[in-house]
C-alpha cells in the first residue's frame, strides 16, 4: 500500500542470552521473528542453584512470551539457510531482510517452560536421595555444582573427576587453585587428571572406573562437560564456507557474517577472539540491536556499529551461595566479596532487567 512502510522482517535464530536481548531490544523498530526449540529463555549459570533450590528456576526460566511482546515466536530448530530464508525443522521457510544467528549451544531439548521446571524437581530430588554425587568436568559448570551440593548437603560425599591438571583451566592458574582449596574445605574429592567416559556411563551404575584406574562409588552422576558449538545445522548451508575450523561463524568487526551486508552472527557461536560469556554475549546484542536501527532507518552500511573485544577478560564462578572466584585481568580474588555480587542472586535480578522484566 502506497504511503505505509513495511516493518522490516529480521529473523534471530537462538533464544539464549544474545538472541532474547536483542530480540528484545528490536521489538519495537522491526518485525522481529525469534526462532527457539524451546519455549523459554533460561540463564545458563544459574540451572546449577536450581537443581538445588528448584524455586530458584522462576526468575531464571523465562517465557520468551514475557518478554517478546509484539515480535513473532516460532518454537522450532532452524535446520538450515537458504536464499529463501531460514529453514526449520517442519520444513517451514522464513525469508528476512535481516538474519541474525545466535545458535551458541544447543542446551536441552525441554520445549516446555513447566516440563523444565519439573526437571529441575527430579534432579533435586535425585540429589535428596543420593549419599555420594559423582560430578565429571572441572569447568565452570562443574565447579560450580560442586559448589552448591558441598553448601546445601554437607552431608553428601561429592567427587569431582577432572581430566585436566587443574581446574577452570579457561582462566588463570590462580583462579583454579582457589576453586580447589575452597571445594577441599568443603570435603569435596578432587580427582585431576582422571577421565570417566561419558558414553560408557548410565543411570544404574554404582560404581565408575577413572582412566587412572580408580572407582568412584556414587548413587547418582552428573555430566558437566563441554557443549558442542550450535553450528551443527549451518553444515550444509549457503553459511557453510564461513564456519571456521572450531565450527564458529567468522564475522567482522560489526559481527557481519562474511561480510554479507544482511546476515549477522553474534554470541558465543562467533570466532570473536574473547571469553565466551554471557556478559559478552550481551554486549554484542547491544553493538548489533544499534547497527540493526541505524539500517532500519535507511543509513548506510559505513555508519554500522563497531566492536571491539575487551583485551581484559573478567570472569566469575560461584563458590556456593556466599563465597566466588572472580578473575579481572591479571588479578584473581575470593571469598565473600565477589561472592556478594555473583553467588547471592547469579545475576539473575540483572538479567531480567536488562528483558525489561521485573528484578
Ligand atoms: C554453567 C555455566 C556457567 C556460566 N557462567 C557464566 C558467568 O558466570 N558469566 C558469564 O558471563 N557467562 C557464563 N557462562 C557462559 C554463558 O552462559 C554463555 O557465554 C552464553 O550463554 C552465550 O550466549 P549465546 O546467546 O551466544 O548462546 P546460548 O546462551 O547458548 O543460547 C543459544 C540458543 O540457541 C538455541 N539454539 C541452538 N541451536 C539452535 C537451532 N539450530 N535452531 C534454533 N535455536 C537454536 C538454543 O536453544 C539456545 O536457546 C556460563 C555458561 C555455563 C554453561
Amino acid at each position: 500500500m502506497e504511503g505505509v512502510e513495511r516493518k522490516r522482517t529480521v529473523v534471530i535464530v537462538g533464544g539464549g542470552i544474545a538472541g532474547a536481548l536483542l530480540a528484545k531490544s528490536i521489538d519495537h523498530m522491526a518485525h522481529a521473528v525469534l526462532i527457539d526449540p524451546k519455549e523459554y529463555f533460561e540463564i545458563p549459570w544459574a540451572n546449577l542453584r536450581s537443581r538445588v533450590e528448584p524455586s530458584f528456576a522462576e526468575r531464571s526460566v523465562i517465557g520468551h512470551r514475557e518478554y517478546l511482546k509484539n515480535g513473532r515466536l516460532i518454537i522450532s530448530t532452524a535446520v538450515g539457510v537458504t536464499d529463501k530464508g531460514v529453514v526449520t525443522a517442519e520444513g517451514r521457510v522464513v525469508g528476512f531482510d535481516y538474519l541474525v544467528i545466535a545458535t551458541g549451544h544447543p542446551y536441552n531439548s525441554i520445549r516446555g517452560r513447566r516440563d523444565r521446571l519439573e526437571k529441575f524437581q527430579e534432579d533435586n530430588q535425585k540429589i535428596k536421595c543420593s549419599d555420594s554425587i559423582m560430578i565429571v568436568g572441572g569447568g565452570a559448570t562443574g565447579v560450580e555444582l560442586a559448589g552448591e551440593i558441598a553448601m546445601d548437603f554437607p552431608e553428601k560425599k561429592v567427587t569431582l573427576v577432572h581430566n585436566g591438571p587443574r581446574l577452570l583451566q579457561f582462566i588463570g592458574q590462580k583462579a583454579g587453585g582457589r576453586a580447589l582449596e575452597w571445594l577441599k574445605s568443603k570435603n569435596v574429592r578432587v580427582l585431576l587428571e582422571q577421565s570417566i567416559d561419558a558414553a560408557s556411563v548410565s543411570e544404574s551404575d554404582r560404581e565408575f572406573l577413572t582412566s587412572a584406574g580408580e572407582t568412584v562409588t556414587a548413587d547418582c552422576y552428573f555430566l558437566c562437560v563441554g557443549k558442542p558449538v550450535g553450528s551443527g545445522w549451518l553444515r550444509e548451508s549457503a553459511l557453510k564456507e564461513y564456519l571456521d575450523r572450531k565450527g564458529r561463524l567468522m564475522v567482522d568487526e560489526n559481527f557481519r557474517v562474511g561480510g554479507l551486508h544482511n546476515i549477522f552472527a553474534i554470541g558465543d557461536i562467533t570466532d570473536v577472539p574473547e571469553l565466551k560469556q554471557g556478559m559478552v554475549a550481551r554486549r554484542h546484542a547491544l553493538v548489533v540491536a544499534k547497527s540493526l536501527k541505524l539500517l532500519l532507518k535507511g543509513e548506510a552500511d559505513c555508519k554500522l556499529c563497531r566492536y571491539r573485544p575487551s583485551l581484559q577478560a573478567q570472569a566469575w564462578v560461584s563458590l556456593g551461595r556466599k563465597d566466588a572466584v572472580v578473575q579481572y585481568s591479571f588479578l584473581t580474588v575470593s571469598g565473600f566479596v565477589p561472592g556478594m555480587f555473583r553467588s547471592r542472586d547469579l545475576f539473575v535480578g540483572k538479567m531480567r532487567k536488562s528483558l525489561g522484566l521485573e528484578c
